[in-house]
């Protein structure tokens, strides 16, 4: 199973030089350390696709070249170690008009001498206009749509006996994407990348991405997951984790077909905060989330507002820290280890986290 996000910035050339490269290089390990395996970069334009091409050869995480329209930017990035490109043979150009069989024929064939694979990715705001038509006079519901759209691009596929090839079916709808993927999957094995996309804010995102993926993975559908948000990549990867979490624990540990993730082992466990709070535990959580969802430990870390309940879901973590009064206390594996003023918990919170 694997979690994808997508950058939300256009690149240039200029990302990758100096400083503004140090940030970004930095910024992609931090995400490959939280627990994503591909970022996805919309590469509109000729400039994208080598900006795009050399930062894939600058990291190790793979990258995925988001195209449409064009075929020659999907040919270029391939010259590059990109790994993977999602396109849809039904945008490179009209179907049966002059070109465009050449056209996917090109990209098709530089993929598979290279050896990479290719995304489908049908969108129910894109549909082909005769499915479009007859969603709007209710001849045909979204998700049947989206899934006859998918395998049409699929019967391109392979009439040119590609085979690297995975499917995702989006749609802002919680109900159309599982019915949709669902159908998919009873018609055909393709790999499928879900997620219900243009989902939202934050929280609207991840309620909705929660209440489709928990549904589709515990039936077993799915290869690869993207919680779409109006948010920032890094949020993108934690509301992943904690739903492949959830996802996991109902199937005691499980889920059908795949191991259990070991990268799912940091657990936060942070309160609301409230008007008895003498330590904010919002502000310290969100200061502090990306860096313990890079932690490559298997753990539990508290961060907790004051004395009520404070005190005992820290010791219960291997590490917990919690307001009581007019000082910090922190705790390791149970035990009281320090008793610090507020200006000094930043610093003594990572030094205790080195030490787990
Ligand atoms: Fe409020 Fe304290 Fe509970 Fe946090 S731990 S929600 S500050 S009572």
């Amino acid at each position: 199973m694997v979690i994808q996000t997508m950058w939300k910035d256009r690149l240039s050339f200029s990302d990758l030089e100096g400083i503004a490269a140090e940030k970004l290089l930095s910024r992609i390990k931090t995400l490959q350390e939280m627990g994503c395996g591909l970022i996805r970069f919309a590469v509109p334009d000729s400039d994208s696709a080598e900006v795009l091409g050399n930062l894939a050869s600058m990291v190790s995480i793979p990258l995925v070249a988001d195209i449409h329209f064009d075929y020659k930017i999907a040919l270029r990035c391939l010259d590059y170690p990109v790994a993977k490109i999602r396109i849809n043979p039904g945008n490179i150009g009209p179907h049966g008009a002059k070109g465009t069989r050449e056209k996917i024929e090109a990209v098709l064939s530089k993929a598979a001498t290279k050896s990479r694979p290719i995304r489908i990715g049908v969108n129910a705001g894109s549909l082909p206009m005769d499915l479009r038509r007859m969603v709007n006079e209710k001849t045909i519901e979204s998700a049947e749509a989206l899934a006859q759209a998918a395998e049409r691009e699929l019967a391109i596929f392979e009439e040119f006996d590609f085979k690297d090839v995975l499917v995702s079916m989006k749609a802002s709808s919680v109900a159309d994407t599982i019915k949709a993927n669902r159908l998919l999957a009873e018609r055909t094995d393709v790999p499928l990348h879900v997620g219900v996309t243009e989902a939202g804010p934050l929280i609207a995102g991840v309620v909705r991405n929660t209440a489709a993926l928990t549904v589709l993975l515990g039936e077993g559908i799915g290869d690869t997951i993207r919680v779409s948000l109006s948010d920032t990549p890094e949020k993108e990867v934690i509301a992943g984790r904690e739903i492949l979490l959830v996802v996991s624990e109902n199937l005691n540990g499980e889920m059908p077909g795949q191991k259990p993730d070991p990268s799912l082992g940091v657990r936060i466990v942070s309160c609301p905060r409230c008007g008895r709070n003498s330590f904010d535990s919002i502000g310290f959580t969100e200061a502090w989330m990306s860096r313990l969802y890079a932690l490559d430990k298997n753990c539990t870390v508290a961060i907790m507002g004051c004395a009520v309940n404070g005190p005992e879901e820290a010791r219960h973590a291997d590490l917990g820290i919690t307001g009581t009064g007019n000082r910090v206390l922190i705790f390791r594996h149970g035990q009281l280890i320090r008793t610090i003023e507020r200006h000094e918990a930043d610093a003594a919170f990572e030094e205790e986290l080195n030490r787990l």
